[in-house]
């Protein structure tokens, strides 16, 4: 029988998050091993229940939500969206601008689609959120990634953007708070970003979905707000800041030279009316959410779970030898180094393949993120200090091993 193969489509395509290593962990569970799991910013797992108001709110709602809703989502929760970028600065947004979806995954995709030709370059920083540097390739463009500095707290290295706008360049996308690094920038950086979209006509994808998730009294700021002469999407959702990431709600705004984009507008209408809408119940949590006081401040504040818990795994980690990790000011993940000269790591998926037949931790590998070296591994900070201490130990003794082979 001819082999059914999956399309070419996906051959550029990489999304290891979840991928082999997962599966293997997956197999192990069934056999009965328990692994604490590092590898995912899933927030409901580990105890970090969505706020009461918002399911009570979905529950009173659910007899509404069986129906299709507007293709861009209902009315109340896009006004709430369309509230919230006032709160942010970013001028001009009407309802219309606003499109609700399946998380903000599914806008991402279709941003993408509905903007790429064969050729077509889009800036993505290196490490990513993997799924930017996918969206790309699926939708036939290609991904041109621009290096986020270690050095400089993972700052985006303005010459290297620089340097790699071509021509062919369409797009460049900014994860601000950033995953995997937990970076957050500064407005001048983000001006800087602005000013050569400006200048190279681009498009700014503003990913801002830990926006509320922000340490040590930091504030954030959407790019959206710096300019009104720059064509900007900006994504954000309920996943991370409403700790409601099963309820697939995210949205997308339109905002800036909105003028000379009514083609890529138009093609954004189509895709939304072919999904034909987000899911309703999601949509009902967005208009409570952003309501309301419900945010992740409490666990992020002094004193809060999620802030404790970065403090611990930053200061084991860093206290294991020939480990460095830059600590983060936002998100949910750390990214340390390993020194290549006390581990030579070749191929870094083995590596948490090792760990996890080994040690039962699960940890996804910086190539994972499309990180050039085998030198790096993202961890989150999810699990309560219990189980943080004993998977940060198990990564010592695994290191330890490692340096003596
Ligand atoms: N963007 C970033 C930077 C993320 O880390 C994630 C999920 O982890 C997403 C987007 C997708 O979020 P959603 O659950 O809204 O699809």
């Amino acid at each position: 029988m001819r082999p059914i193969q999956k399309s070419r489509k996906l051959a550029d395509v990489c999304y290891d998050i979840r991928g082999p290593v997962l599966e293997k962990a997956r197999q192990m569970e069934e056999d009965g091993h328990k692994i604490i799991k590092l590898n995912i910013g899933n927030l409901a797992a580990f105890g970090f229940d969505a706020p009461d108001e918002i399911v009570q709110d979905m529950i009173r709602n659910m007899g509404n939500a069986s129906g299709y809703t507007d293709s861009k989502g209902l009315f109340a929760p896009r006004k709430a969206v369309m509230h919230y970028t006032q709160q942010k600065n970013i001028a001009g947004v009407t309802i219309d601008d606003i499109y609700l979806g399946n998380g903000a995954s599914e806008l991402i995709v279709m941003s993408m689609n509905a903007l790429l030709n064969t050729g077509d370059e889009v800036l993505v920083p290196a490490p990513d959120y993997p799924l930017w540097t996918a969206a790309v390739s699926l939708s036939g463009g290609t991904p041109v990634h621009y290096v986020c500095d270690e050095q400089s707290e993972w700052m985006p290295d303005i010459e290297d953007i620089r340097k790699k706008i071509t021509p062919n360049t369409r797009a460049i996308v900014v994860i601000n708070p950033n995953n995997p690094t937990g970076a957050l920038y500064s407005v001048e950086l983000l001006k800087e970003i602005v000013e050569l979209a400006r200048r190279h006509q681009l498009v700014v994808f503003a990913d801002e979905i830990y926006d509320k998730v922000l340490y040590d009294g930091n504030t954030h700021t959407s790019m959206a707000s710096l300019a009104d002469d720059v064509l900007f999407i900006t994504l954000n959702g309920l996943s991370k800041n409403y700790r409601s990431c099963g309820y697939r709600a995210g949205w997308m705004v339109v905002s800036g030279e909105k003028r000379h984009a009514k083609d890529y507008i138009e093609g954004l209408n189509m895709l939304a009316s072919m999904r034909l809408c987000a899911n309703a119940p999601g949509q009902f949590a967005i208009q409570t959410a952003l309501g309301g006081y419900q945010s992740i401040d409490d666990l992020v504040g002094p004193g809060g779970r999620l802030l404790r818990q970065r403090d611990l795994a930053h200061k084991l980690l860093t206290e294991i030898p020939g480990v460095t990790c830059v600590k983060p000011k936002s998100a949910l993940y750390m990214f340390p180094r390993l020194d290549p000269k006390m581990y030579p790591i070749h191929d870094d998926q083995q590596f948490a393949y090792d760990l996890l037949a080994e040690e039962r931790v699960l940890i996804v590998q910086g190539t994972g993120f499309n990180c050039p070296a085998t030198d790096h591994f993202r961890v989150v900070f999810l699990p309560n200090t219990d189980d943080l201490t004993e998977a940060v130990g198990r990564i010592a003794r695994f290191l330890d091993g490692y340096r003596r082979r």
